[in-house]
């Protein structure tokens, strides 16, 4: 009987190893069903004409999308609100610096290069992947070069395909390249809803976004139809930047418009049904993709977003922890924890920062204030309680340090 006893503890001892090993699975041994992504980026979208209007009146394709997939309630461009610094920001998981020249390859006239590797060179360097396997749709113009990093640049370059001069012309030319090369990385980028804005006419604007919204599920279910991508595809659709909530016609300020823009994620790792809270930025997009391909992204200062993957998948890589920044959270432990977990961080200047709470439903259940409080390292303490001191039930949790323009997060077993 006691030998049974032991066994059975022993038993139990090894599957309760088990799921925490699951649950925080290094990202080494990731777990994603994903081996292909698909990055949308409709120009100027403002949030109140799309996923922002609980109609989804203009979005009718995105919005039964977020019910399968997952929605962040904020998402922000945080820093420059026009294409040529907030798509680079996209591409790079940072706000890159920009080095404009004049290219000979297209006439002479001005062309642009990123200071930072960018998303397509991480891919295919550190994965050994050709050109035809990360593909850039976009209109016709003269393609931006690669990076100016010394380990990247131009042999890691996508292949563009920039042909056409509406979206539904490089939709034509996504789906062939779809299925000509079935690109692991693909970016397919439309232009329409913000030079329809831009031109002045309200109508012109709308009908833009109704064909950005069908070209979005048009490509959605063509994915689902191809051997390729079907079941292993995940789908991120993002805007660079919004447009002036006083003014449709323009954009390229600080108001909540031109900032607050849209991510939506659908895919066989993405929870589905999610509204998430944690506010998010567009540097998380670029660590996000590498995490779900298996690549590191080591200059961006964006982190995974975790919240929104299902909670079998990886545990966060210390992206951008080489980058110099405001903040950095150090270390939680122990880990799992059971009634009291130290949150280790470190404030190197004396903005107002933050510590928060989310469950993996994407609720913030605690918050906190934290001070600088002078140079060095410091510790919260956090009890395992929401907000109303009601104690939370065991599972993982993200703890997330923010400040006005920085986040960092980690994933955390609490285990009653
Ligand atoms: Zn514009
Ligand atoms: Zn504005």
């Amino acid at each position: 009987m006691i030998k049974l006893y032991a066994m059975s503890r022993s038993n139990s001892f090894v599957i309760l190893s088990f799921i925490l090993l699951m649950a925080l699975l290094p990202a080494s041994g990731k777990a994603y069903v994903t081996d292909h992504v698909v990055l949308v980026i409709i120009d100027g979208l403002r949030y109140s004409e799309g996923l922002g209007d609980p109609s989804f009146e203009q979005v009718p394709r995105m919005g039964a999308l977020a019910s399968e997939g997952a929605l962040i309630n904020d998402f922000q461009n945080d820093g420059a609100t026009y294409t040529s610094r907030a798509i680079p920001a996209i591409w790079c998981g940072a706000w890159t610096d920009i080095n404009t020249f004049s290219d000979p390859d297209c006439n002479s006239s001005s062309n642009n290069t990123t200071e930072l590797p960018t998303v397509f060179e991480y891919y295919r360097k550190q994965l050994s992947r050709p050109a035809e396997d990360c593909v850039y749709t976009l209109k016709a113009l003269c393609p931006w070069k690669a990076s100016l990093d010394p380990d990247y640049g131009t042999e890691y370059w996508p292949l563009y395909h920039s042909v056409g001069s509406t979206d539904t012309d490089v939709w034509h030319e996504t789906e062939q390249v779809i299925s000509d090369l079935a690109p692991h990385f693909l970016l397919m980028y439309l232009a329409d809803v913000d030079s329809r804005g831009h031109s002045g006419d309200w109508e012109d604007y709308l009908a833009a976004i109704s064909t950005a919204d069908s070209l979005v599920g048009a490509l959605w279910d063509v994915l689902q139809a191809d051997t390729a991508y079907a079941g292993k595809t995940t789908m991120l659709v993002t805007n660079d930047h919004g447009r002036h909530d006083y003014n449709f016609q323009g954009h390229g300020d600080d108001c909540v418009g031109c900032r607050h823009i849209q991510l939506l994620a659908i895919g066989p790792d993405i929870q589905s049904g999610l509204a998430s809270d944690v506010p998010r930025t567009i540097p998380d997009i670029a660590p996000t993709i590498g995490e779900l391909l298996g690549f590191t992204t080591e200059d961006a200062t964006g982190t995974v977003m975790l919240e929104l993957l299902d909670q079998t998948a990886g545990t966060e890589r210390n992206v951008g922890a080489m980058t110099p920044s405001s903040l950095s959270l150090k270390r939680l432990y122990p880990t799992p924890f059971n009634s009291e977990l130290n949150i280790e961080y470190e404030l190197m200047d004396s903005h107002q920062a933050s510590i928060s709470i989310f469950n993996l439903r994407g609720k913030q259940v605690w918050t906190s204030d934290v001070l600088s409080g002078g140079a060095g390292r410091h510790i919260l303490k956090w009890d395992g309680r929401d907000q109303s001191q009601r104690s939370l039930p065991s599972g993982i949790f993200i703890v997330q340090l923010s400040n006005q323009s920085l986040s960092q997060s980690q994933k955390v077993l609490l285990l009653k």
